[in-house]
């Protein structure tokens, strides 16, 4: 039986809400402090691959899931002109126990804060409380919040162990690491809509058009459709821009969208209008492509990163939330084997520091997604015949080394 018996989590985001809901389920007393003041359904899309989708499915989740996000049939790759590269099935599709979704990320944070509600109660998160400040006395962890916006202090609050999920611009990470700095710029900008727009394909499609330095995603996040028959489609346009970075990391930033759409303006594809989803869609939220180098270290103590404050990525082959969630599966499968609460965080650590340091560093080589690359240097023009360009086994092999790396090939996930 373990030592830890409570347990603060810093951040009320994806990782943080599912480690609450983790850490509850072994039997720790879990509170969880958010820095903003009301928590809303911000973001746009993103994607749960099916590691994610079995510890939510284990957590009681199955079936909000099913409500809230649509379940990924396919991915595409294709070229600038439409042409197809790649095509694989995704999820049960693919021959996988749970779908991948792809669900509209404020939406998936809201189930999450229910979730978290009902089997914790109202009382164990606290909004409006940003971590200022921590000390560790023995065998407790010491937090201290104020309020972000008037800076006045809210108080200090204890446990055995402190989770950080206080995603990529930690507090905790920060006092670890002070000399770190900004996140690393990747020469590239993502400009990110929603909307409702008529469905394409198979109507539960994702497709990726372009390459390194200019690409476009777009899927639908809804299982339901509107009455005229469009779904609420998540689109991605990402163009490379220099070295310089256009403003701080931060996912509600929003721009005017002739910053870029002039870029996509001839990516008519016949089956997918770019150019007219992106004029349909209001709002237009810029986010600069970032990440952080891999640390050699995430616990100290009875203090731990998890999610993006540990292992902030490159938003490529869908790992952001995913990775989170598998972080707060393997902390709560951790504290449940160690009895000291030292060595649980500890064991957490070697659990998911390695392999997450290495999605970090292959998305930094465009991850799978560097199929596009290779057809663009092979074939700026369109192609007669893509296996001129590329072999199949080519293809497959790339497609399958992501999985392995990130933790998803279907042999392993199905045997848990
Ligand atoms: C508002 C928002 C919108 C996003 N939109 C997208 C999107 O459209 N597409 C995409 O791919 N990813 C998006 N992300 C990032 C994505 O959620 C994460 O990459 C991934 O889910 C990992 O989650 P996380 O819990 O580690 O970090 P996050 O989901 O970023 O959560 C971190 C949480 O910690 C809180 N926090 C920060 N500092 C403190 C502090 N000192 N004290 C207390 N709380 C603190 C933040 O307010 C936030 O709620 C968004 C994140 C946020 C916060």
């Amino acid at each position: 039986m373990s030592n830890v018996k409570s347990a603060i989590i810093v951040g009320g985001g994806i990782g943080g809400l599912v480690t609450a809901l983790k850490l509850h389920r072994v039997g720790v007393s879990v509170r969880v402090f958010e820095s903003v003041e009301t928590i809303k359904a911000l973001g746009v899309g993103i994607n749960l691959l099916p590691h994610a989708v079995r510890v939510l499915t284990e957590l009681g989740l199955a079936d909000e899931l099913e409500k809230t996000g649509l379940p990924t049939a396919e991915l595409i790759y294709v070229n600038k002109f439409g042409q197809k590269i790649w095509q694989e099935p995704r999820g049960i599709n693919a021959g996988y126990r749970w779908p991948q979704y792809s669900i509209h990320r404020g939406r998936l944070q809201m189930l999450l804060l229910k979730a978290v509600k009902a089997q914790l109660g109202e009382q164990a998160v606290f909004t409006g409380h940003h971590l200022h400040s921590f000390q560790m006395f023995g065998e407790t962890v010491v937090a201290n919040f104020e309020n972000r916006k008037t800076g006045k202090r809210l108080g200090s609050y204890s446990a055995d162990i402190m989770i950080a999920a206080d995603g990529i611009h930690s507090t905790v990470r920060k006092f670890y690491y002070p000399e770190e700095g900004h996140p690393k710029f990747s020469g590239r900008i993502l400009w990110r809509g929603i909307t409702e727009f008529t469905p394409f394909l198979t109507g539960s499609s994702m497709i990726m058009a372009g390459y390194q330095d200019r690409k476009f995603v777009a899927y639908p996040v809804c299982p339901d459709t509107a009455a005229n028959g469009r779904s609420l489609m998540n689109w991605i346009a990402e163009l490379t821009v220099g070295d310089e970075m256009p403003s701080r990391a931060d996912w509600n930033k929003k721009i005017d969208k002739e910053k870029f759409a002039s870029a996509f303006a001839a990516w008519d594809f016949g089956w997918l209008n770019v150019p007219k989803l992106i004029e349909e869609t209001e709002a237009v939220y810029e986010f600069p492509m970032v990440d952080r180098d891999p640390l050699p270290q995430w616990t100290f103590g009875r203090v731990t990163l998890l999610g993006d404050a540990a292992h902030p990525m490159y938003p490529i082959g869908s790992n952001g939330a995913s990775q989170a969630i598998l972080d707060a599966d393997a902390l709560g499968q951790a504290i449940l084997e160690h009895q000291n609460p030292e060595a649980a965080l500890k064991a957490y650590e070697d659990l998911r520091l390695e392999p997450t340091a290495n999605i970090v560093l292959t998305n930094r080589k465009n991850g799978p997604e560097v199929v596009m690359q290779i057809v663009e240097e092979r074939s700026p023009k369109p192609f007669e015949n893509l296996y001129d360009v590329i072999s199949q086994q080519e293809l497959e092999d790339i497609a399958n080394k992501y999985k392995k790396i990130a933790g998803f090939d279907r042999q392993t996930l199905n045997s848990k």
